[in-house]
């Protein structure tokens, strides 16, 4: 498992595949190209990355980093390849290519590459599993996960997680404040205006404790959705189209809840890590995994991190992760029009609510029923669900509501 500040980057959206990871590459292209005669730089999107790359603003977002290189952005979404979001980049002096690279982009903004095996990013912690993990708190006596990542992080981690939430908080808050049209794409049907601020205000208004508590749930997921959308930058929470759910539920644990401030920092300790096994034993991207492996990863985090700060046990931050994750398995990835609204700024908001029906649960039924199904095996079932689905609801804008809203609007034409 890599470093839990891998996994929480701070970039732009709309999305951590199409956007911080094809950033990143571009800058570790560019740093091959300094002092030679480089004249312009093609770069192919294949696969699925092709696919939604022009809705997300790939070209967009990898001409700009290239630049002051002029850069060519081809898109040939009909050659599969192995990886579903891989990039290939050609430098040229003329007709010659100079320099070549090709990239994966592996979800939440990580990259890999097989030719620049510098931008490889290393494990840090020796584990497979939660079970692994376990046996290593038996053996050394460690109580928390946070000991465990104490034990293996680097010494500016708190700092670093410290920096982390207060990103997750501007952005619930710049969500919040801000109004006018998402601007989108080029679709006008896909203009919305941004409602977290209004659904904020209409849950002050609600009676009903538990009601109100679901709407400010709501609406802080949603403020961090349509600031992605709206491609601001966000924390990935593990991506980007899922950025909106672990905020929700620590802004509110901290404006409502009144839990201090080094207890939901440290609860991404608790968090971080249930995402890092998701990440090394299935996957945190939609275009692998479906949205179980976004939205569902995302609740999983979050529920544990809810146990962590409301204080229960590791047990509890178990089950709660393993609840949330069980009940989004098979959930696909249908973003319509290749983009980060429809279903994706309303998932966060589900997400968020699932995550703290998850956290009663371990609070309420955990002490009652040991759960059968462990975290390690819902993992195993969420990879196992992932491998099967169809490339059509795996962030290709091919099946399911990507699919029946294009065939509603061609109708309608
Ligand atoms: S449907 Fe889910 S996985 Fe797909 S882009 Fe939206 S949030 Fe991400």
């Amino acid at each position: 498992m890599k470093s839990l500040t891998k996994l929480f980057r701070y970039g732009p959206g709309p999305s951590s595949s199409h956007t911080i990871a094809p950033a990143l590459a571009a800058r570790h292209f560019c740093r091959l190209l300094k002092n030679r005669p480089i004249e312009r730089v093609e770069v192919t999107l294949y696969d699925a990355l092709a696919m939604t790359g022009k809705g997300h603003h790939t070209d967009d977002i990898l001409r700009s980093t290239l630049a002051p290189y002029p850069s060519t952005i081809i898109f040939h979404p009909e050659i599969k390849t192995d990886h579903p979001l891989t990039m290939r980049f050609e430098a040229y002096q003329g007709n010659t290519v100079l320099e070549e690279k090709t990239y994966a982009s592996l979800g939440g903004g990580e990259i890999y590459s097989n030719d620049d095996p510098e931008v490889n990013e290393t494990d840090i912690y020796p584990f497979r599993s939660l079970n692994d993990i376990k046996a290593k708190m038996q053996e050394k006596g460690w109580t928390s996960l946070k000991d465990v990542a104490l034990a293996y992080e680097n010494e500016t981690v708190e700092e670093e997680l410290d920096t982390i939430l207060k990103h997750m908080f501007d952005c619930v808050e710049r969500g919040l404040m801000a109004n006018g049209i998402i601007p989108a794409n080029h679709n006008p049907a896909l203009r919305w205006n941004r409602v977290a601020g209004q659904i904020e205000k209409s849950a002050e208004n609600i009676s009903d404790d538990d009601a109100s508590r679901e709407m400010r749930l709501t609406a802080y997921a949603y403020a961090v959705g349509e600031s992605n959308a709206s491609g601001e930058m966000i924390v990935t929470a593990p991506t980007c189209g899922s950025s909106g759910v672990l905020p929700a539920v620590l802004y509110e644990s901290y404006h409502h809840d009144h839990m201090d401030w080094n207890t939901l920092r440290d609860s991404l300790y608790i968090a971080g890590i249930f995402g890092n096994l998701v990440k090394q034993n299935a996957s945190i991207a939609g275009a692998i995994g479906g949205c179980q492996a976004e939205i569902g990863t995302a609740s999983s985090m979050a529920a544990a991190a809810l146990c962590y700060v409301h204080g229960l046990s590791l047990f509890q931050q178990e089950y709660a992760a393993e609840c949330a994750m069980e009940h989004f398995l098979g959930l696909s990835c249908d973003p319509v029009d290749g983009y980060v609204m429809i279903p994706c700024i309303e998932r966060n908001g589900m997400g968020a609510l699932r995550a703290y029906d998850a956290y009663l649960y371990a609070r309420y039924i955990a002490p009652i029923r040991k759960n059968q199904v462990s975290f390690d095996n819902v993992v195993s079932a969420m990879k196992l669900t992932g491998d099967s689905l169809a490339s059509a609801y795996k962030e290709t804008a091919e099946g399911g509501l990507a699919a029946i809203l294009k065939k509603y609007e061609n109708d309608s034409r």
